[in-house]
């Protein structure tokens, strides 16, 4: 059997500073080694100071999650020499006498399986190597330190999944949980970044390392159980190793043996106070806390009356959701939701496209409310919202500009209706037996009108015109 279990590492973006010290958290964009000060270049004698905000979003990770806090949290030196860690050691978290991490034990479901949490560490993020062309051929490698101590959440799983698919599903069901929480923006380059340990029935565990991207990773652990069954098939030996997705060649290639717990020499971190985590902490922690997902979709289905798959793909984009609960009326929501899910979510899919929107919730919420009051078609609402957020410009002057307003009073119908009977003479004759005919001549008139007519409103008249009981 396949067993795959995940490390995955969530910088807390949503921070104004780093986890020791008063730089900077978003580091993105800087000249290189600007947003450094004693602490985080590690220099002699400086002494970190913990973000307590930073805590505190762990803390609500480890919550959301179902996780266990202890009532002592404290941190780890965790010794390893690399020229992105000045200090030498990174300041981490480490459960070497009992759970003293942020989070422990929690419990993902994801289609209807059960993916155990392990530990969730909160930890500061190493700076950055830079090679000058590509990491093969380059004879000189840069090293920026602005990132250096931005502070970082690992999550560690249990190997509980079985194939790469659930380690997808997972891993989108993860980025909405952070983003929703409002502690980190997932989607922003290297804000999330994902070990996954693999194994087949036979062979020895495989590390993949930092990989940046949850499309690549499930390539990647599709590519190594591909590796790894053909090497147990042929009854060769299947290396514990660490290896590396090469995104070029779409392989794993092996990149050094893998290190042990020992090997990194575990301290304790004297610098920085254990902390105590009373209970009524973290109950006032859960009341800062945002609406869950599964909540947020409850409420719309339960008060809004919102169909349960309209309101699962809604509420699982913060974006949209946000969008929906600003715009919407009790009496126009589910035509709010309409609109957003399925015409404004398929032209605005990616993170660009949704910041070029021009979105004006009111005009959005003067939309709906046209089609609700039979306005406006559903066709012609598609078109005119289009133009909403593409122009930024209110409900009635989009309506002016693109002449969409509904054929809706009634002489100016029964004018276009007469016009088609004298069209349709063999229509009208028929349509007191054939409900085909009926039907014909009120598709005449949506096509006369440009689709601006109302087809129930429509039919009523014909039925009218021509005594149709
Ligand atoms: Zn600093």
């Amino acid at each position: 059997m396949t067993k795959i279990g995940l490390e995955i590492h969530c910088q807390l973006t949503k921070l104004r500073s780093k986890l020791f010290c008063n730089c900077r958290a978003n580091y993105r964009g800087l000249p290189p080694n600007s947003n450094i000060c004693p602490v985080c270049a590690g220099l002699p004698g400086s002494l970190p100071v913990l973000n307590k905000r930073a805590v505190e979003k762990a803390a609500m990770i480890a919550l959301a999650l179902g996780c266990e806090i202890p009532e002592r949290v404290s941190f780890f030196r965790k010794n390893y020499f690399y020229p992105d860690l000045p200090k030498n050691f990174q300041i981490t978290q480490y459960n070497a006498y009992g759970p003293t991490s942020i989070g422990s034990e929690g419990n993902v479901e994801i289609e209807g399986k059960v993916i155990r949490m392990r530990r969730i560490q909160l930890e500061e993020d190493p700076g950055r190597l830079v090679y000058e062309g590509s990491s093969e051929k380059t004879q000189l490698t840069l090293v920026d330190y602005n990132r250096a101590g931005t502070p970082l959440v690992e999550l560690v799983t249990e190997p509980d999944f079985e194939n790469p698919r659930q380690v997808r599903i997972f891993l989108n069901v993860l980025a909405d949980l952070v983003e929703n929480l409002g502690v980190s923006d997932p989607y922003l380059d290297g804000a999330m970044r994902v070990d996954g340990n693999v194994s087949v029935e036979g062979g020895n565990r495989v590390e993949i390392k930092n990989v940046g991207s949850f499309k690549d990773i499930e390539k990647a652990l599709n590519f190594e159980i591909t590796r790894q069954q053909s090497l147990v098939d042929r009854k060769i030996p299947v290396i514990a190793e660490t290896r590396h997705w090469d995104e070029a060649r779409k392989i794993t290639v092996s990149a050094r043996s893998k290190e042990e717990e020992q090997d990194y020499r575990y301290l304790p971190e004297s610098d920085i106070p254990v902390i105590i985590v009373s209970r009524e902490k973290i109950e006032n922690l859960r009341k800062q806390m945002p609406e869950s997902l599964a909540e947020k979709k409850d409420r719309y289905i339960k008060k809004l009356g919102i169909p349960a798959q309209v309101a699962e793909v809604l509420s699982s984009d913060k974006f949209y959701s946000d969008l929906f609960d600003k715009t919407h009326t009790e009496s126009n929501a589910r035509e709010v939701a309409n609109l957003i899910t399925t015409d404004l979510m398929g032209v605005a899919d990616t993170r660009e496209k949704k910041s070029e929107l021009k979105i004006d919730n009111k005009a959005i919420s003067d939309l709906a409310d046209a089609i609700v009051g039979n306005k406006l078609t559903r066709n012609s609402g598609k078109i005119a919202l289009l133009e909403l957020v593409k122009t930024g410009k209110s409900f009635s002057e989009v309506i002016s500009t693109l002449d969409l307003s509904n054929v809706s009073d009634i002489a100016t119908l029964e004018k276009i209706i007469g016009e088609v009977f004298k069209e349709e003479e063999k229509a009208v004759i028929e349509a007191n037996t054939n409900p085909d005919a009926v039907n014909y001549i009120v598709g005449r008139v949506m096509r006369k009108t440009k689709g601006k007519a109302d087809p129930s409103v429509t039919l009523e008249i014909i039925k009218k015109m021509i005594s149709i009981k």
